[in-house]
């Protein structure tokens, strides 16, 4: 069995250990796998709150975009039914 050292925790692991990673030499990723799980967990809990804020941000945005889309239909609707659409609404 093929080992490597990983240079993050400097453990020699057998190269199972490692992610597959074909844009790398030997096509196995640099760190091994509890590293990078280590990595993207550290880096999730980091940016937990930048990431929650971010998709905040972005549904508050989508929301206004909505609304707005549907007053203007509303006023397209009204505007082409005048006072039948006040009617409608009403009834
Ligand atoms: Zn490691």
């Amino acid at each position: 069995m093929e080992t490597k050292k990983c240079p993050r925790c400097g453990k020699i692991r057998n190269v199972s250990d490692y992610n597959r990673d074909p844009t790398k030499k030997g096509d196995i990723s640099y760190w091994c796998k509890d590293c990078v799980a280590e990595k993207s967990r550290t880096y999730y809990q980091k940016n937990k709150e930048r990431l929650k804020e971010a998709r905040r941000i972005r549904y508050q945005k989508e929301m206004t975009i909505h609304k707005q889309r549907r007053e203007e239909l509303e006023k397209e609707e009204f505007e082409k039914q005048g006072d039948n659409y006040i009617r409608n609404q009403k009834w």
